[in-house]
C-alpha cells in the first residue's frame, strides 16, 4: 500500500522552490485541496505542513501566506489560531485600500504609509510593504534575497504592472538614480548632518582612486563603506559640488 507521502506527492504540480505547489486532487466545497487518511478527509495543505515540520496542535489552524487555497507548499503556510483564520483575507484588506485606475495608471495605496512614502499594509502581525505584498498576490510569493521595485517612481503605487524585482543591489542604485536615498534627499554635501566626509576629502578620494588605490584601501583610510567611495568616485554624491571640486 502506498504511504501517506507518496500519495501526497503523487497529487502535487511542483514548482519552484518559491513557486505556489498546486494540488491536483480532489477540493472541498470551499476550495481547499482534500486527501483521505486514516479513512477520514483532511484539507491537504495541513497534511502538507504535517509531513514537512511534524504534528500539529488540534487547536492550531494552517494558514496560506500566499492567498492559493489549493497551495500546499509548505513554505507558504504558516499555523494561527481561529482568531487568524477569521480575519479578512489579506486580499481583501488589501483591495479595500487601494484606488485601481486604468491598467497604465498609478494605483494609489490610500493606507499607512512609511517614512519614506511607501504604503504599508500589516500582514501576520509585520509591517510589510504594500508594492510588495501587491507583487505577491499577483505574481506569487517574493524570495527574501529580492526587492520589490518601482519602474514609475511613485512609491504609493501598488499597480503591479509598474512594478519589477531587483537585488537589493539594483534597489540601492535604482534608489540613487532616482535621488531618493537618505544622503541625498534633503541635503547634499557638507550640509548633511550624515556626512561623514568634506568636499576636500571627496576630492582626495577621487585623487586616490586615479592613482590606483583601490575602493575597498580608500573606504578604510576614511571610514565610509565601499559603496561610499564607488558613488563618490562616480560623482552620485557631491553632485552639487561638482564645479568647486573640478
Ligand atoms: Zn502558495
Ligand atoms: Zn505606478
Amino acid at each position: 500500500m502506498k504511504s501517506l507521502q507518496e500519495r501526497f506527492d503523487s497529487k502535487v504540480e511542483m514548482r519552484g522552490i518559491d513557486e505556489c505547489w498546486l494540488w491536483m486532487g480532489g477540493l472541498t466545497a470551499s476550495g481547499y485541496g482534500q486527501i483521505r487518511v486514516n479513512g477520514r478527509n483532511q484539507v491537504v495543505h495541513r497534511v502538507a505542513w504535517e509531513l514537512e515540520y511534524g504534528p500539529i496542535r488540534n487547536e492550531l489552524c494552517c494558514l496560506h501566506r500566499c492567498d492559493t487555497l489549493r497551495c500546499v507548499n509548505p513554505r507558504h503556510l504558516f499555523l494561527g489560531t481561529r482568531h487568524t483564520k477569521n480575519k479578512k483575507s489579506l486580499r481583501e484588506r488589501f483591495r479595500s485600500k487601494i484606488r485601481i485606475g486604468d491598467e497604465d495608471e498609478c494605483w494609489l495605496w490610500m493606507g499607512a504609509l512609511s517614512t519614506t512614502g511607501y504604503g504599508q499594509i500589516r500582514v501576520n502581525g509585520c509591517l510589510q510593504f504594500a508594492h510588495r505584498v501587491a507583487w505577491e498576490l499577483v505574481y506569487g510569493f517574493i524570495s527574501d534575497d529580492l526587492c520589490c521595485l518601482h519602474r514609475c517612481d511613485t512609491p504609493r503605487c501598488v499597480n503591479p504592472r509598474h512594478l519589477f524585482l531587483g537585488t537589493h543591489y539594483d534597489n540601492t542604485h535604482d534608489m540613487i538614480a532616482k535621488g531618493r536615498a537618505n544622503y541625498t534627499n534633503s541635503a547634499k554635501g557638507e550640509k548633511h548632518g550624515m556626512a561623514k566626509i568634506t568636499a576636500a576629502d571627496a576630492k582626495m578620494i577621487r585623487t586616490l582612486r586615479a592613482a590606483g588605490w583601490l575602493q575597498r584601501e580608500i573606504g578604510v583610510k576614511f571610514g565610509i563603506s565601499q559603496v561610499t567611495v564607488s558613488m563618490i568616485c562616480l560623482n552620485k554624491i557631491w553632485v552639487d559640488n561638482l564645479s568647486a571640486l573640478r
